[in-house]
């Protein structure tokens, strides 16, 4: 909290600041998909200016039947795409019984909005030496979303952020609700750097861009956000995720709301 901590927690990852002047985003496809799209995928992000690869290689799907994610061999195409462009990745843990090899690849680790109540599962993340990205759950109130972060740093690991991804409501215009009124309530709260996922928290491509923006002049100190060379044929997420070209434009269009806050 504010009370036991002043002033706002950096994170270093790989000499990137989460938590300082900057805005950095990270930016990807929903999950890894095979080598060669995944390889483009973070060339563009690159070359469009984001500061990290995110993708998923265990991803929690809705249907048992869908696309589950590549395991361990989407883990080393996130490692071959970070040595070919140099950013470092994010990418979601499900299951203590994948640390071993996750910490082996990851560079943060994100706990997904499924799983933000899983107790045993922040534990862990909490006592290994890598960052957290802490999505905020479907339905949770800050108030537990914060309780979920102190389990990871009660068991020493402090470099935790927060997602807000958007929450269940009535309203059925948009995949979730993306709650942006949580940026200020948890800067208030709290010394942990705040990130926004407006691709979730939409789950329209065509509304990501005005919500991005969004969030930079709310506070965020950090944006995630989805990006498929070929969004028509993603395996997951395509009806959110922005093409190369948009993501590069909504960068530029970030720059001046960035410096303004
Ligand atoms: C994701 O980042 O692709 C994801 C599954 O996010 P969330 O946990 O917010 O649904
Ligand atoms: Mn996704």
């Amino acid at each position: 909290s504010r009370e036991f901590k002043k002033e706002d927690s950096e994170i270093n990852v790989k000499g990137n600041i989460i938590g300082g002047k900057k805005i950095p985003v990270m930016a990807g496809p929903c999950a890894v998909e095979n080598k060669t799209i995944l390889m483009n995928i973070a060339e563009k992000v690159k070359e469009g200016g984001a500061t990290f690869l995110r993708g998923g290689a265990y991803k929690p799907r809705t249907s048992p039947y869908s696309f589950q994610g590549l395991g361990e061999e989407g883990l080393r195409y996130l490692a071959d795409a970070r040595e070919k462009t140099g950013l470092p990745i994010i990418t979601e843990i499900m299951d203590p019984r994948d640390m071993d090899v996750i910490i082996e690849y990851a560079d943060i680790i994100q706990i997904g909005a499924r799983n933000m109540q899983n107790f045993r599962l922040l534990l862990e993340v909490g006592s290994v030496d890598k960052p957290v990205l802490l999505k905020r759950g479907l339905s949770a109130t800050i108030k537990e979303w914060l309780m979920s972060a102190e389990y990871i740093m009660s068991r020493g690991n402090q470099n935790v952020m927060l997602c807000e991804r958007g929450i269940r409501t009535f309203e059925t215009a948009t995949r979730n609700t993306l709650d942006l009124s949580a940026v200020p309530v948890l800067k208030k709260l709290t010394h942990l750097p705040v990130v926004v996922d407006p691709s979730h928290g939409v789950g329209k491509w065509d509304l990501v861009a005005p919500m991005a923006k969004a969030a930079v002049a709310a506070g965020a100190d950090a944006l995630i956000i989805e990006v498929h060379s070929n969004p028509e044929e993603a395996l997951s997420d395509g009806e959110q995720s922005l093409k190369p070209d948009m993501f590069a434009q909504l960068m530029k269009e970030l720059k001046p709301i960035a410096q303004a806050v």
